[in-house]
């Protein structure tokens, strides 16, 4: 008989337009799938997870992180992203072992679901050696978290791997990868190929890395148009000129692209990720979520890295809204106009978080709705002290929830947190990269010595 699961009488947000929100709901998972979604499904034999008094989400999305920090988490609290690219991309990168990333990948992975993220597109650029990525892909299976791990570039120098690099991701290693793990597309974890594209590299490397993603048939994902570098790239202008844009690239940030650009972008079919905390914080630019909109694109967020800010959904959805509100304020006050009646909604940022997530992931067939059909990537926003009374479900788990109202997280169907605790071994992970975090630090104190001293 299959294994069932009854989620009984919470408030549910499907994220789905044809099921809507529910003020009281249940919902059956059977083997791992959503089987019905209903007002009230009634005594049912299935083991019970009583929601009453919480709010019922898809599990948020997350479509780029570098979870490979999760080691030097807060190591660069006021860094730009010039900054970054020294002190994180120069400084740390070269030192990672693959226990460094192993020990990054687990914490970090953990780290999301505790904050109800259950699928997670993991923006590995750390492969310094062909263990690393082994370690990578084994950090996040031991989770449980669902995630695309996408294959990035070795980090061993800033110079060779950054600036018109004619250094391409090892082929024959991504397709070891791909071979290896990634037999099928339907798993809980998929592939992609993380590149850095034009202007970080001469365009036969960016030849090389799109048709080597196409020809194993993984998604493409690429930062553009961020900070006063790649800002002025053009990168997505250069692709086009490279006949390179497709429906399987997604776009990093996005914060300085022409209207042309906007407009490839949608044309080709290519998909948005914004970073919106990162981008205020470092200087990448505004968070472009309304623009993408504007353009018919549906934009997703990310958390990017945890080197400078926090690893949540929660602070991105308040940020992007923040910002977007902000920035429209500023102009009609500058131009002393009023300003327009739409603006962005909380409900929106909550189907950036969700569904367009999903669907910039690659895996909108599966998960980002409470669907039945889907697979049951499910979380319960208790309604505690900070959410409490709840008026509007949607701006309560968008305006005021925190990781802290996490109570229970459901990946694939298997609960991962439950009353507020992750069922893993938190306490392992956290001295593994407790571990990692010591022996990145001896090794920069010992490279620092060793170098030569600025004149
Ligand atoms: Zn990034």
């Amino acid at each position: 008989m299959a294994h069932r699961t009854l989620i009984r009488g919470g408030r549910v947000l499907t994220v789905d337009p044809h099921l809507g929100d529910l003020p009281r709901g249940d919902i059956l998972i059977e083997d791992g799938a959503i089987a019905a979604v209903e007002a009230d499904l009634g005594d049912l034999d299935a083991e019970v997870i009583d929601a009453a008094g919480m709010i019922v989400v898809p599990g948020f999305v997350d479509t780029h992180r570098h979870t490979w920090e999760a080691a030097i988490r807060g190591s660069a609290p006021n860094a730009t992203l010039d900054d970054y690219f020294v002190e994180i991309l120069d400084t740390f990168a070269p030192l990672y072992t693959a226990a460094d990333v192993y020990a990054s990948n687990l914490a970090g992975s953990l780290e999301c679901l505790n904050a109800g993220i259950t699928t997670l597109v993991d923006w590995s650029h750390i492969n310094n050696t062909p263990e690393h990525p082994d370690a990578a892909i084994q950090g996040l299976t031991d989770s449980g978290i669902r995630a695309q791990y996408a294959y990035g570039s070795a980090n061993t120098s800033l110079a060779a791997y950054w600036f018109e690099s004619t250094i391409a991701i090892p082929d024959a290693d991504v397709r070891r990868i791909r071979d290896t793990y990634f037999a099928s597309d339907s798993g809980l974890l998929t592939m992609g190929l993380a590149t850095r594209g034009p202007g970080f590299c001469v365009d036969d490397v960016v030849r090389a890395e799109w048709g080597l993603a196409r020809e194993l048939a993984i998604p493409i994902t690429v930062h553009v148009a961020m900070g006063r570098l790649a800002g002025r790239f053009g990168m997505v202008k250069q692709l086009d000129g490279l006949g390179l844009l497709g429906p399987d690239t997604t776009y990093v940030h996005c914060c300085y692209f022409s209207e042309q650009e906007w407009g490839l972008v949608r044309d080709s079919g290519g998909t948005v990720s914004v970073a919106p905390q990162i981008e205020l914080q470092m200087g990448h630019g505004w968070p472009p979520v309304m623009k993408a909109i504007e353009y018919g694109l549906k934009p997703s967020l990310s958390i990017d890295v945890v080197t400078t800010a926090p690893g949540d959904m929660f602070t991105n959805m308040r940020a992007a809204f923040a910002a977007e509100r902000a920035r429209v304020n500023a102009d009609c006050w500058q131009a002393n106009v009023e300003v327009p009646a739409t603006m962005l909604t909380a409900r929106q940022m909550l189907e950036m978080a969700t569904i367009n997530g999903a669907g910039v992931a690659g895996v909108a067939d599966r998960t980002g709705s409470l669907t039945p059909g889907k697979r049951a990537d499910i979380v319960l926003i208790d309604a505690g002290i900070n959410i409490a009374p709840v008026l509007d479900p949607v701006a309560a788990v968008t305006l005021a929830a925190d990781v802290s109202n996490v109570d229970t997280v459901l990946v694939d169907g298997i609960v991962r947190k439950r009353g507020g605790r992750l069922l893993a071994d938190v306490d392992a992970a956290r001295n593994l990269v407790e571990q990692a975090r010591d022996r990145l630090l001896a090794a920069q104190a010992t490279a620092a010595a060793s170098a030569p001293r600025a004149a």
